[in-house]
């Protein structure tokens, strides 16, 4: 029987990531964003070249996001420019508002991305950020929309009222929340806020998932069809797609429309083919994996144990294993 053979052949929606620096570093962050990623951004070549192949893939409006774009404003400017010359609408610019510095600061920004088709700017709002943004800083950009005519999609209102119960002039860790929500408030979070399991959330919500054997996940071989999903996609700064919301696995930006075969791509292709099962026995009969511990949260939790064993341990390098900062910053 001839193995299934994963091709990205249609894109539906999805964004553009700028830069994975992150003046956060939020516990949830499907992407591992933080400080400790250099400052490099979206260059305009690579704007153009990843709206050009989504657009040719069918999706012709993206959102943008990182990392915090603002950190950069010229670069998301520039990135406003070229989708209009690519006819690529942009759907909204992600922020966490750290930028904030004054009223007429944040203003003159906003106008200036307004002039260059902003229209809507997603305001991160949640405990995560909180935990490093003061939320005063919130307030002050959703003000400077309102002056600059940029409609606000706040991601997500429902906490205002769990935020506003803090001083908003400075930052609160979730250990605070919990103290005055109470002890399930942590687990409780990831059925209200849209957690990803991948990223800084397999280890922040370990404890929350019913966890799974090791040898039951060796026998799972169904192969993971989330590669496969278009519906949330991502393209970064150095030309990578991430397929499905698998973070820190890669396909090439040139490689997208054509056939992912085991050669070239040889964890993605299993992955897809044979799931976690086969991803696991090959990495113990070929590379020596060794699994950690006997349970995991997920099979996303093994996938990236696998993956960072080969990346780190076994010093392997991958176009599949990119960005590399996904496993060294994170
Ligand atoms: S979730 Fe957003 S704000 Fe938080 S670390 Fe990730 S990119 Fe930065
Ligand atoms: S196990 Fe790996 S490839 Fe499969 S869905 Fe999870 S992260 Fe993606």
């Amino acid at each position: 029987m001839s193995e299934k053979t994963l091709s990205i052949t249609s894109l539906r929606s999805g964004g553009l990531i700028t830069n994975y620096h992150c003046s956060s570093a939020c516990r949830h962050c499907l992407y591992r964003c933080s400080p400790r990623w250099p400052k490099e951004y979206v260059s305009p070549e690579t704007t153009q070249e990843n709206l050009r192949t989504v657009r040719a893939l069918g999706c012709h409006s993206i959102h943008v996001g990182g990392g915090e774009p603002l950190l950069n404003p010229s670069c998301v400017a520039s990135v406003l420019e070229i989708a209009g010359e690519e006819r690529v609408s942009v759907e909204y610019v992600e922020t966490n508002s750290s930028w904030y510095r004054t009223h007429d600061d944040a203003c003159a920004i906003l106008a200036l991305l307004a002039d260059r088709g902003l229209s809507t700017l997603l305001v991160s709002m949640s405990p995560f950020h909180n935990e490093h943004i003061p939320f005063y800083k919130v307030r002050g950009v959703i003000e400077a929309c309102y002056v600059t005519g940029v409609s606000v999609f706040p991601w997500i209102a429902a906490f205002i009222p769990d935020i506003g119960v803090f001083d908003e002039t400075t930052t609160h860790a979730l250990e605070e929340y919990q103290e005055y929500f109470g002890k399930h408030y942590l687990e409780n979070l990831s059925r209200r806020y849209w957690i990803s399991p991948g990223g800084r959330a397999l280890e922040t919500f370990a404890k929350s998932f019913q966890e799974k054997s090791l040898s039951k996940l060796r026998g799972e071989s169904d192969g993971c069809m989330e590669l496969a999903d278009v519906n949330h996609f991502h393209i970064d700064l150095y030309g990578n797609y991430v397929p499905g919301l698998c973070s820190g696995l890669s396909v090439k930006r040139e490689d997208l429309g054509t056939v992912l075969g085991q050669h070239e791509y040889p964890i993605i292709s299993r992955l897809y083919s044979q799931g976690i099962g086969g991803f696991v026995s090959h990495a113990e009969k070929k590379h020596g994996f060794r699994a950690l511990r006997t349970t995991y949260a997920s099979k996303c939790a093994l996938c990236y144990e696998i993956r960072r064993f080969l990346l780190i341990d076994k010093g392997i390098t991958s176009k599949e294993l990119q960005p590399v900062g996904h496993y060294l910053y994170g």
